[in-house]
């Protein structure tokens, strides 16, 4: 439509000029001397007239041709755009939307090559937004189908690590006024992070450091398998609220276009967080056994595989024993189901008042108990199983004016004496003991 009316009225000047310096030109000829007779005749203005008109005429050919079809060329760019954001998202990846073809070329240093110029600036802005807006997208869909930290943590440090052009990094979570290491790449002892001033600054302050390397060495920790330039210790804020520090160390410095990137992803990264925190919140909910109120065997076992972890990992040993109550059918035949629930209740309460805390006691099967016992080495193990044997031996269940006694047989083993790979193992050894004990006599406990 502009370049319609521009061209009209361009038109409308070059004719209307051209009649003008024909209707004018036969008086410049009178200066020359030629005589009026020749000049001021009809033929020879309508000739004048004619050639100004041809002249003008052709002007516009002239400008239609070199300025029309540049302006038209851009002007089929921009339609070509409009409608590839029209159907962004239908058909059309980010990829494609805005290739190569949205591009004009550029080839005079005019106005109208400014103008491709700009265009050209524009169409790159918008694919670089379309492109961040499908990368941040993409991460988003990817957390949230991780409800469980350590798997959430180790997929978005993968994600963050790819799309921020990191070497390394580590994912940080405060659990109780704690931090603790969830995931971490590259990083040669990720544990000293914990206690670098740094990463608590990040928390406390709840603002990202950015710092330069080699000239800023004191994040002590960091000491990673290849020489970090760059290093970003961004907080990972829900509501205010730090759920945990990411550090993303590079070779290259992070960009202005990067730490951008950077505050896109923190959102969906926190949003994930504090889902996955509730979601285990809620797990830990549905931890309990009904009955005696202690872990259920579900979560008694995850617990059991978290210790594991841990006393590899920190290479502090970890007991475990597995009690079972002896006779216990006769309890049951004798005095009712009610009863035999009252000693059961009355077992897990002796036990769970006589245990240190970080001491992770569940239930295992009916009348089966787990107690894991980090820290404890074979030794200990033994000493605790003997005193927990004693406790039930003294313990007394009253029921109308009848006093009820039970034994327990135990077995028992720790890590790493007894070199295992999984935790797994660790149950089945203290099974295989326990039955040993019940075969040698009951009332006793077995620790290997
Ligand atoms: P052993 O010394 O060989 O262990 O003999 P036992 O009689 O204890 O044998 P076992 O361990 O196989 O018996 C388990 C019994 O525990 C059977 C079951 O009725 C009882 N039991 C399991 N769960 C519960 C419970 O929640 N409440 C009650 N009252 N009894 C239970
Ligand atoms: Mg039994
Ligand atoms: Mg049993």
């Amino acid at each position: 439509m502009i370049t319609k009316k521009i061209f009209n009225d361009l038109a409308i000047f070059m004719i209307g000029f051209g009649i003008v310096v024909g209707i004018a030109f036969p008086f410049f000829v009178l200066i020359t001397g030629t005589p009026s007779s020749y000049v001021l005749t009809p033929l020879f203005f309508a000739l004048c007239i004619l050639a100004g008109s041809v002249v003008g005429l052709f002007n516009i050919y002239l400008s239609r041709r070199i300025v029309g079809t540049r302006i038209s060329e851009l002007a089929k760019h921009m339609s070509r755009v409009e409608q590839r954001i029209m159907q962004r998202g239908s058909a059309s990846t980010p990829e494609t939307c805005l290739a190569e073809d949205c591009y004009v070329s550029v080839r005079s240093e005019d106005e109208i090559g400014d103008s491709a110029k700009a265009f050209n600036s524009l169409v790159g802005s918008l694919a670089k937004s379309f492109h961040t807006e499908a990368t941040v997208k993409a991460f988003t869909e990817l957390l949230s189908s991780y409800l469980e930290l350590d798997k959430l943590a180790e997929e978005a440090l993968d994600s963050l690590r790819v799309n921020m052009n990191a070497e390394g990094g580590a994912i940080i979570i405060e659990k109780e006024g704690d931090l603790e290491i969830l995931t971490s790449f590259r990083i040669q002892s990720p544990e000293a992070l914990l206690k670098n001033e740094i990463i608590w600054k990040v928390v406390t302050k709840q603002k990202r450091i950015i710092m330069d390397f080699p000239d800023d060495l004191t994040l002590s920790g960091l000491v990673a398998d290849f020489k970090p330039r760059n290093v970003i210790v961004d907080p990972i804020l829900y509501k205010d609220v730090a759920l945990g520090v990411l550090i993303l160390a590079g070779t290259k410095p992070f960009d202005s276009d990067a730490q951008s990137l950077m505050e896109l992803f923190g959102h969906g990264l926190a949003l994930a967080f504090r889902n996955a925190i509730t979601y285990n919140q809620l797990q830990r909910l549905a931890a309990n056994d009904p009955l005696t109120g202690i872990y259920n065997r579900r979560f008694g076992q995850l617990r059991l595989k978290e210790e594991f972890s841990r006393s590899i990992r920190y290479k502090i040993p970890l007991g475990l024993i597995m009690f079972d109550i002896d006779h216990f059918k006769s309890i049951n035949d004798t005095y009712g189901h009610i009863i035999g629930d009252k000693v059961l209740i009355n077992l897990t309460e002796m036990i769970k008042a006589n245990l240190r805390e970080g001491d992770i006691f569940f239930r295992y099967g009916g009348e089966e108990f787990v107690i894991v016992l980090p820290g404890a080495s074979m030794k200990d193990v033994s000493k605790t199983a003997e005193q927990m044997r004693h406790i039930v031996e003294d313990m007394e269940t009253r029921f109308n004016s009848q006093v009820l006694r039970i034994t327990i047989s135990l077995g028992g083993t720790s890590f790493p004496e007894h070199p295992f790979d999984h935790c797994d193992e660790m149950l089945k050894i203290a099974d295989t003991k326990l039955y040993q004990a019940k075969d040698q006599g009951r009332n006793m406990s077995l620790i290997d």
